[in-house]
């Protein structure tokens, strides 16, 4: 099976050097655009100087062109999400189905019946190990795949395992659920995005896999408990979580050099005081951001910036499988279309 898709994919790129492009896919919940765009708001909260960068890392990479920022200006090119209520579920909903999603309208929607990124890529015959989620909310079950079980996923928590993992794989596993059943959150029900990340890098280490969908949590949570401060500095570990990524990668030979990166947010938050909410009334909440960080392959080959129109989040499937490189075989065309040119 294995050799027939490399086979697939190998004529749907009509190209060697794009003969195996893969995606790690990063979300950061109700991380606003205010931040994002021009570092911390409320000084005296935060206990940082106004202005004091997010994502450093990806200041840099976007300075050298090695990075693309959607979003930046709200009357010309906004970023926009998907959904009428401004909420994590029916976001995350339609990043995975890029579809606008109008029938899941709060947190509690049962299983997608849409058919996601996720189930195209196992339909075309990606191994299950190829395929992963590792999320920090429990709500993103949900949202990854309308038929279950087909993607490798580690959500919210939860043990991780590894069917026949070898002495040394098993000690760093046992240690690691140790050290993540031990921290509870300060919101209950979820994982803290320092073990999602360290299990999600482990993977990406170990299986090399071609999709691999990164869920961060804590932003939003301390959001909700208006608290500014470590509202800012969780978004801000995302930077050291992407400093340790592009050291992954950088280990990985041509898979490094073949692996994009794709970010996003699933809402934003109201303005000023009520900066710790979002609501489907106040209309700020729904305009969000993204950057794409191409492969070395895809900066070879000149891959550019959409830069006309909106953007929107159901454009960020057609996006990751653009940068893949493969099709999709869902029933309903996505209503996006890719952030990129090439
Ligand atoms: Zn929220």
């Amino acid at each position: 099976m294995k050799s027939l898709v490399c086979a697939f994919i190998f004529a749907l790129s009509g190209a060697e050097a794009l003969a195996q492009e893969n995606v790690i896919f990063i979300t950061i919940d109700g991380a606003r655009y205010q931040e994002f765009f021009k570092g911390v708001r409320r000084p005296k909260s935060a206990g940082q100087k106004r202005g004091t960068r997010m994502l450093p890392w990806l200041d840099a990479k976007a300075e050298k062109n090695e990075a693309f920022i959607y979003g930046r200006h709200r009357l010309k090119n906004p970023m926009l999400v998907s959904n009428p209520v401004n909420l994590s579920k029916p976001a995350y909903m339609s990043l995975m189905s890029g579809v606008y999603e109008d029938k899941c309208r709060s947190n509690d929607c049962e299983n997608t019946t849409r058919h996601t990124i996720f189930d195209s890529l196992a339909e075309q015959g990606f191994a299950k190990k190829d395929i992963a989620v590792f999320a920090s909310w429990p709500g993103i079950e949900e949202a990854a795949e309308s038929v279950v079980g087909r993607a490798t996923r580690n959500i919210g928590i939860n043990r991780y395992s590894e069917p026949g993992a070898d002495p040394v794989e098993q000690a760093w596993i046992d240690d690691y659920n140790a050290r993540a059943f031990a921290e509870e959150a300060p919101w209950g029900e979820a994982r803290r995005d320092v073990f999602t990340f360290e299990v999600a890098n482990h993977y990406l280490k170990r299986h090399a896999p071609r999709f691999l969908y990164i869920s961060f949590l804590d932003t939003d949570e301390w959001g909700h408990k208006n608290n500014y401060k470590n509202y800012v500095q969780s978004f801000q570990d995302v930077n050291h979580y992407l400093e340790q990524l592009e050291a992954t990668l950088a280990s990985m030979g041509d898979y490094g050099k073949r692996t994009s990166i794709v970010i996003t947010t699933d809402h934003g938050r109201n303005p000023g005081p009520l900066w710790y909410n979002h609501s489907a009334m106040l209309p700020t909440a729904h305009r969000v951001w993204a950057a794409v960080i191409p492969s070395e392959t895809w900066r070879a080959q000149g891959v550019k910036a959409r830069k006309k129109g909106k953007f929107r989040h159901v454009d960020i499937r057609p996006t990751l499988e653009g940068l893949m490189q493969v099709k999709s075989v869902s029933p309903v065309a996505s209503h996006g279309k890719s952030l990129v040119t090439h």
